[in-house]
Formats: structure tokens, sequence, C-alpha cells
């Protein structure tokens, strides 16, 4: 299968114009085989024409390096919560709620649907699996991303550990309600042993299927929620077969109280996650460390002497009040920053865009000097090289290059986001929502065309979603309101967190 694009600019970041052309890129397999004069002429017969009509640019397909699959039809479902409030609700692990392979694979669809019309073409899901993630879910989330055509990155983010070991303050135990006490130290749903035994089932089954452009990465979830022992197995798996590893680190004030010492979670013995971390050994280049918003110098000194990649989800960050994370501190230290969009529940789309946005605004709130705001073509750089190097794709993807994969947006310069025409970075970062994407390649397949996804029966697909979710909202709405129950409890941890001197500030206003 072969693919012209003709007459079309290509994405150029050496260029001030950030773009060249009009010219014509030759796809060919999975594969960019040629930019430029030979690109028509080495067209094979029976290859695409897709013209661009000299006004179409083509883009590296964006990167969402950072996303759970899991939450994608709660959208818009929440009010605004601290995060360790709002996973009360997001991720029961009630065995009301287990879904049906058809459910899993559904839910994963309506993510990779708003992903592809949108122009990304690349996703990293740390996929929570509740209340545990058993083979033929495991498959249908993977189906559904074979099916879509788009590229996935998967892994399993599965707590260890009760929530007593996660959160600090929760001395005053003895005081609660006791089926209060009860939820907070019930196990997590699956063990060490049953969690690597999925592993072995995911790596196995579909670690490079699909042409390779599906492949799994292994997620701690956070330092906080697994035992060391877990942790050294999950990076032994990632070490032996070249696989990320998702962490979430620090993304909340509550996080950074467990270096208080006496906030009630010994084993941390005054360090923060990342120090812990990285004295477990734990801390390497495979890690995709995800938010890094309470981070100070000397964690920052050693993210980036890891040359660990940091993945950024402002977003989140907004909607969950997490805070901000420091982004020129990062970039001061050459530590790579992705962009990811976290949650369907928490920003509340699938769609890049909007974080790449956010990613070039929420920094001019530092309160630096002006010239240390994110420029967009920092911004574009995060989306496209960040992404790859979270990915470990670094040169494979995030460019518009021979040799690398077609991985592609094409975007309309003459769609209203771009008209008048003025400045193509600054336009991508601050106009662009999606809308004046024409196609979207993955690995070579045109999935995406004229604002629908071609790879699939959309409408049917969301139709039979509309109607499983109505089906479940009973079971949902139940467990809220269990929620509500174990609420009081965990918002006393964060407003003790709140109140906490933790040396640092990421709020804002
Ligand atoms: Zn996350």
């Amino acid at each position: 299968m072969s693919v012209l694009l003709a007459d079309v600019l290509v994405w150029d970041p050496s260029r001030a114009s950030g773009m060249t052309g009009p010219t014509d890129v030759l796809v060919v397999d999975d594969t960019i085989a040629a930019i430029g004069e030979t690109a028509r002429a080495g067209a094979p017969t029976g290859a695409r024409t897709i013209d661009g009509h000299e006004h179409h640019v083509v883009l590296p397909g964006l990167v969402n390096a950072h996303f759970h699959s899991p939450a994608n039809h709660l959208k818009g479902a929440f009010r605004s919560r601290p995060l360790e409030t709002f996973m009360l609700y997001e991720s029961p692990a009630d065995p009301a709620l287990r879904p049906t392979p058809r459910e899993a694979y559904l839910r994963t669809m309506l993510g990779a649907l708003e992903m592809l019309r949108t122009g990304t073409t690349s996703v990293q899901d740390d996929a929570f699996l509740m209340p545990s993630p058993e083979p033929e879910i495991i498959d249908a989330v993977m189906q559904a991303y074979a099916d879509s055509g788009i590229r996935a990155t998967v892994a399993l983010d599965q707590p260890e550990l009760p929530d007593t070991d996660k959160l600090p303050f929760l001395d005053g135990l003895e005081g609660l309600d006791p089926e209060v006490a009860a939820a907070l130290r019930a196990p997590a749903p699956a063990a060490a042993a049953e969690l690597l035994g999925a592993y072995d089932h995911l790596v196995g089954t579909w670690h490079g299927a699909a042409g390779g452009r599906l492949s799994a990465a292994v997620s701690i979830s956070a330092p906080q929620r697994v035992s060391p022992e877990y942790w050294g197995a999950l990076d032994d798996l990632s070490r032996a077969h070249d696989l990320p590893v998702f962490a979430h680190v620090l993304e909340t004030r509550t996080q950074r109280a467990l270096s208080v010492p006496g906030t009630g979670q010994d084993r941390f013995a005054g360090r923060s996650l990342v120090q812990y971390a990285d004295d477990l050994g734990l801390l390497n280049d495979r890690v995709n460390v995800i938010h890094a918003v309470w981070v100070d110098d000397d964690d920052l000194d050693r993210i980036a002497a890891a040359g660990a990649v940091v993945a950024h989800n402002p977003v989140s960050n907004l909607r969950l009040g997490s805070g901000v994370m420091p982004f020129r501190a990062m970039r001061d230290r050459g530590i790579p920053v992705a962009l990811g969009v976290d949650e369907a529940i928490c920003d509340d789309t699938v769609n890049t865009w909007g974080v790449v946005k956010q990613a070039g605004l929420v920094h001019n709130v530092s309160g630096r000097d002006p010239e240390d705001w994110p420029s967009p073509a920092e911004v574009l750089d995060a989306l496209w090289e960040g992404g790859a190097a979270a990915m470990r794709r670094t040169g494979r993807i995030g460019r518009v290059a021979v040799g690398a994969q077609a991985d592609l947006a094409v975007l309309d310069l003459h769609a209203p986001a771009f008209t008048p025409f003025n400045d193509l970075r600054g336009q991508l970062v601050y106009c662009e929502s999606g809308g004046s994407v024409r196609a979207t390649l993955v690995a070579g397949v045109v999935v995406a065309e004229g604002g629908r996804v071609v790879s699939v029966d959309e409408a049917a697909l969301l139709a039979e979603a509309r109607e499983l979710h109505a089906a479940r909202r009973p079971a949902l709405e139940r467990t809220w309101a269990e929620a509500d129950a174990i609420l009081p409890a965990v918002d006393a941890v964060v407003r003790r967190a709140a109140r906490t001197d933790v040396g640092m500030n990421r709020w804002i206003g």
C-alpha cells in the first residue's frame, strides 16, 4: 500500500517558517519513503494520491503520551476535586462495574476515535482494568486499538497496596466509622503474582502485534501504591523488553506531604517520592515520570541524571487542582517533556490539541521573566520529540522524515484556525482544535479522513457504546453513593496536606 501526498507543505522545524514546500511526500507501506522531487517519480503504480492543493500541511501525528482509557465513558461526569478524593469516584474496584469484553472494547474505541479524528496517531494508555486485569479484558482493549488503526503502548495501572499505605495522615483511622476504616484498609483487588501473570499475557500476546503498532509498557501506577518488590519485578520486565515504565510521581501536594517526617508513612523516611525511587535504584531512562508537579530542585536533578522523561498533563492538573509543573526548570536541565491528555474524565476530551494549547498558556503565570515562558516551538517539541522519547521511539515517530514511520496528520491551512495565515507554530499551539485535520495516517494507512474515522464503522460503534453505558448507569451511581461515605475521611487527609508546610508551592492565585 502506497500513498502519495501531492502538492503539500511539510513540517520542518529547522526552518524559520516551520515548513517547506509545496512538495510531495511518498509513503510506502508503513514508512515515509521519499520527500521532494523523487517522491512523485518513485510512486508505485496503484499508489493512492491525496492532493494537498498547495495549502495542506503534513505534520507528524500527535503523541498523547499519557492516558487512561478506562474512563473514556465518563467525560464531564464529575465536579472538580483533588486527585485523592476524585479517585474514589473514578476507579472503584467494585465487581458490579466489571466490564464485559465488549464494553471494554467499546470504551477503548471511544478514545481512539476521538484521537484519530483530531490527528493523534500515538497513545500511551496506562489502563487501570478494575477490579482486576483479566486476559479477556486486556485482549478487548488491545483489539480495539488494533481495529482502530492507532499506535498504542499499553500498561496495566494497578495499585498493589491498600489506601492506608498510600496516604499521609491516616493516624486517626480508629475514630472512623468501622466500614469506612475497613474500606481504606482493604487490600488491593489483585496481588503482585496475579498482576505479573497479566503482564505475561499482555507482553506475550500483544507486544509488537499489528506490525509493531501495538506494544506493552509496565506501570507502577505510583511509587506509594506498590511495594519495592513488585516495582523491581516490573523494572526487570521493562529492561528485558525495553518497555517504558509509567509512574505517577508527585502529582499533588498530598503526595509531597508523604515526605514530611511524622505524616505516617515511615518507609519514605523524609525522602521525596523521586528520592525514594532513586534510592531503590528504580529511576532510569525508561521511566515516564508522570505529572512531576510538586518536585524540588533535587528531584529535578535526579530525574535529569537518570535520563527519565516527564509526561506533562496541564489540563488534568488544572481540572484536579493539582498545581502547575515547573516547565522551565525541567527544560533548563534538558529533561525531555512529553504531553498527555491524562484522562477523558479530567480533561475532559481525548483531543491532544487542548493539551498543546494549555501547555502554551499555563506556564505564563509562573511569575518568571516572559522570556522564560514556553515558546510555541518548545511546546511542539514537547508534543513530538518529547512524545517520541516517552515511547522510546525517538527518530521513528514525531518527525516527517524519510525513513520515519508514516504517522501523519494533514491539516488544511485554509481552515478557520489558519485564516489568515500568520505563523504556523503560533497557530498550531494557540488556534488549532483538531478542526483543520483533513486526514490522519498511522503506519502508512489512512485511518481518518474528512473528519471521520474510516478504519471502523464509527456510527455503529458510537450507537452501541451509548446503549451499553446507559445500561451500566445504575451500577455506576450506586458506587458513587458508596464513595460519598468514604469521602469525608479522604477529604480530611487532603485538607491536612494543604495546611502542611511542604517547602514549596505549586498553586497560584
Ligand atoms: Zn494519569
